[in-house]
């Protein structure tokens, strides 16, 4: 087929497979043509090698030439923003998420909210927009004012945009992070199942705050009674709070960046007052097991960062995954209980159990596995993009 419209791209024969079993993602290798003046960001119409129309999508440069946002021939434009985003607040309200003392949420997740490239989390009546590709970036506007009729002036006062760190590197694109709406006066103080959490999305990691470890923090509290817990890679100290709340004996807070202390320790403070149980150190974490005593700790959570961020790391980060585990089964006293997480998407949940399957197997620790985690409702998993999962926990009892 020969291409007469700017924004029509053609696949290679038999190359629409997956776009017919709705995977949202059209990889290079399966373009056949595509015109010369695409610019990164630009919406465009997907076609088989026979003609048929296949999908709507953001053009992107890289491995993933095109995300699709409809596989309709639908006019990607306010409205269609409005309908995907109520479709997604309105699945948040249907399953009772906002209930429980709750306002802090993820609105949308990507693929898994139909919307490639797009997350937006929810800490009370701020909502904060992160594009991860240029197309997203530039329906930010459109994005800003879908968000306003959806949720009203009631529950939206605020929309920070921060995409700085995680728009493609080389787009040639300014950043305009920023405030789209609102911005003066902000409440940063949101409430998880009850509990206090300033959140600091100007400069903290992420939106500024990890919103997908709520229900497996809340599991934390529910075993903390009585317990020597080290919560290591806190961040903002989630499992930490929870673990106070749910009666621990002590609790010990760590983590290799200072200003992740202290925002520990100001959450801690900040539901708390000044708690002794509680104790924080900006430490490497590996150092942090290696020097501590055996038996002194009977709940740990490991909750690292993604150690593996694309497919070529995948060895080296279950080897870090395999060391960190194996620290912890060490030092770990007889009884005890570790939460144990991956949030690493290119690692399957076979690979991770494995790896710290080796880990016990070197400790020659009896362990039990109690519960098998994942991401909650608000962190959905588109079903044809399996690719979404990427929370993977395992809580185990350590004899
Ligand atoms: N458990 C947290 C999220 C963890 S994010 C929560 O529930 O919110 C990962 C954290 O690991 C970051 O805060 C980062 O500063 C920290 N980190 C990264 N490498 C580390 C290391 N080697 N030792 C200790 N902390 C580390």
């Amino acid at each position: 087929m020969a291409i007469n419209k700017t924004n029509h791209i053609v696949l290679r024969p038999k190359k629409e497979e997956s776009l017919r079993r709705f995977h949202p993602w059209v990889f290079s290798g399966a373009v056949a043509q595509k015109p010369d003046n695409l610019r990164e960001g630009d919406i465009v119409k997907v076609f088989s090698a026979g003609g048929e129309f296949l999908g709507t999508g953001h053009y992107q440069v890289g491995s993933i030439t095109v995300r699709i946002l409809s596989f309709t021939d639908e006019p990607i434009d306010t409205d269609f923003y409005v309908q995907r985003i109520s479709s997604a607040y309105n699945m948040r309200t249907d399953i009772g998420l906002l209930r429980n003392n709750n306002n802090t949420f993820r609105l949308i997740h990507g693929e898994g909210d139909f919307l490639p490239g797009l997350i937006i989390d929810m800490y009370g009546k701020t909502a904060v927009v992160q594009a991860h590709s240029v197309g997203m970036d530039a329906d930010k506007e459109k994005i800003a004012s879908a968000l306003q009729t959806v949720l009203g002036n009631e529950k939206l006062e605020n929309i920070y945009y921060k995409s700085e760190g995680t728009l493609p590197f080389k787009a040639d694109i300014e950043s305009a992070d920023g405030y789209l709406l609102g911005g003066k006066n902000v409440e940063t103080t949101a409430i998880e199942n009850g509990l206090k959490f300033n959140i600091d999305w100007l400069r903290g990691q992420k939106t500024g705050f990890f919103v997908d470890q709520r229900e497996n923090r809340r599991l934390l509290e529910q075993y903390a009674a009585g317990k020597n817990v080290l919560n290591m890679f806190c961040y903002t100290g989630g499992f930490s709070v929870y673990a106070l709340r749910g009666g621990a004996k002590a609790v010990q807070s760590v983590d290799s960046s200072s200003k992740a202390v202290m925002l520990t320790d100001e959450n801690v403070k900040l539901n708390f007052g000044n708690d002794s149980r509680h104790t924080s150190y900006s430490e490497d974490a590996f150092k942090f097991l290696r020097e501590s005593d055996k038996n002194t700790h009977d709940l740990i959570v490991l909750d690292p960062p993604a150690f593996a961020k694309h497919r070529g790391a995948v060895n080296n980060a279950l080897q870090g995954y395999k060391r960190l585990n194996l620290a912890a089964f060490e030092k770990i006293q007889p009884g005890g209980i570790l939460f144990t997480f991956s949030c690493s998407q290119v690692i399957s949940k076979e690979q991770f159990r494995l790896a710290v399957f080796s880990a016990a197997a070197i400790s020659g620790r009896k362990v039990r596995i109690l519960h098998q985690l994942t991401q909650p409702a608000d962190h959905p998993v588109n079903i044809y993009h399996p690719e979404g999962e990427y929370l993977k926990g395992l809580v185990l009892q350590v004899e």
